[in-house]
């Protein structure tokens, strides 16, 4: 997530070279847009020429800045009932692990009474009843943490598992219903329909739910998190992304290509295998992280 940094570094004593920057910059996956239009508020300041290259990695953070919103708004809990939130992504991009760390960070939240140390209460969903091996995870993490969990049988209808969650979310007054959506199937539009049915499910109990539909996407795939999420967003409108592995990439402008594009914000980022390594998506801080 160095990219800046390595900028700097890399033309630190270098003559002015607009493709080898252009190139750095496409290669951080900002992408082909955002690119084009920092390299051209460069020359058209002629920052380069002028004050060198700290100077053109100073504008580059300033053009990220104005790209992605000050805050992420935060995951508050809907007054009488349970918030639903929806975490689809493909397979691999570490859905399952961000679903537990929300679950913990959600559980974990502020403590609601002085007198008794009440926190918000979760029920995980595991809504990928094709993946025997992933539920047996989330099940044991969640035994361990204290999180409560329904699972449906091998091959079970998804839609129909998270309909029943959500009632059990209303009987036990539970804050936030988390339910984990599968991430493969035969085709794509198979997925999707697949999704969709959840999602419409969902919104009988309650027309608002859910209340969040979070695409989980991995950072060090590049291009790959960018057309995954035009397609989730086309077919589930998005409220969010969780951006995981933004230790193991060099690179994290997936982050500001996505919001560019299609206006939907990063709410959370994962930074490791832990599941502490998982925090709100802090503009500021991901910027200073850069350099
Ligand atoms: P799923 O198939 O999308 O449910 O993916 P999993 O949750 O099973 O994760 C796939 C792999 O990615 C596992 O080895 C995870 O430990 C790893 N992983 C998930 N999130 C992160 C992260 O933020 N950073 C790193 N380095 N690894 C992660």
């Amino acid at each position: 997530m160095k990219f800046l940094k390595s900028l700097a570094q890399t033309f630190a004593n270098k003559p002015i070279d607009w493709d080898e920057l252009e190139e750095s910059l496409i290669h951080a996956d900002l992408g082909v847009a955002i690119t084009t239009r920092i390299i051209t508020t460069l020359q058209e300041r002629e920052a380069w020429s002028l004050m060198g290259i700290n100077n053109v990695v100073k504008i580059v953070r300033e053009e990220i800045a104005r790209i992605l919103p000050a805050n992420s708004p935060p995951i508050t809990p809907e007054p009488g009932k349970p918030k639903v939130i929806l975490l689809v992504g493909v397979n691999g991009t570490g859905k399952t692990t961000s679903t537990a760390k929300l679950a913990r960070y959600l559980q974990q939240g502020p403590v609601l009474s002085a007198s008794r140390m009440d926190r918000h209460t979760v029920l995980l969903a595991a809504a990928d009843t094709f993946r025997a091996a992933e539920i047996e995870q989330l099940v044991l993490w969640a035994k361990r943490h204290g999180v409560e969990m329904i699972r449906g049988q091998y091959n079970a209808d998804p839609a129909a598992l998270c309909y029943e969650a959500y009632q059990a979310a209303v009987k036990r007054q539970i804050d936030f219903l988390l339910c984990d959506t599968a991430g493969r199937q035969h085709t794509k539009t198979n997925l999707m329909a697949e999704l969709q049915k959840v999602k419409r499910t969902l919104g009988k109990h309650d027309s608002s739910a859910p209340h969040e539909t979070l695409l989980v996407v991995d950072a060090t795939t590049g291009g790959n998190a960018l057309s995954q999420a035009r397609e989730f967003h086309s077919a589930l409108t998005l409220n969010g992304l969780i951006v995981t592995k933004l230790d193991g990439s060099g690179k994290g402008g997936i982050v500001v290509a996505i919001q560019d594009e299609l206006a939907i914000p990063t709410r959370f980022v994962g930074t490791g295998e832990q599941l502490d390594d998982f925090a709100p998506f802090d503009r500021d801080m991901y910027i200073a992280n850069l350099v």
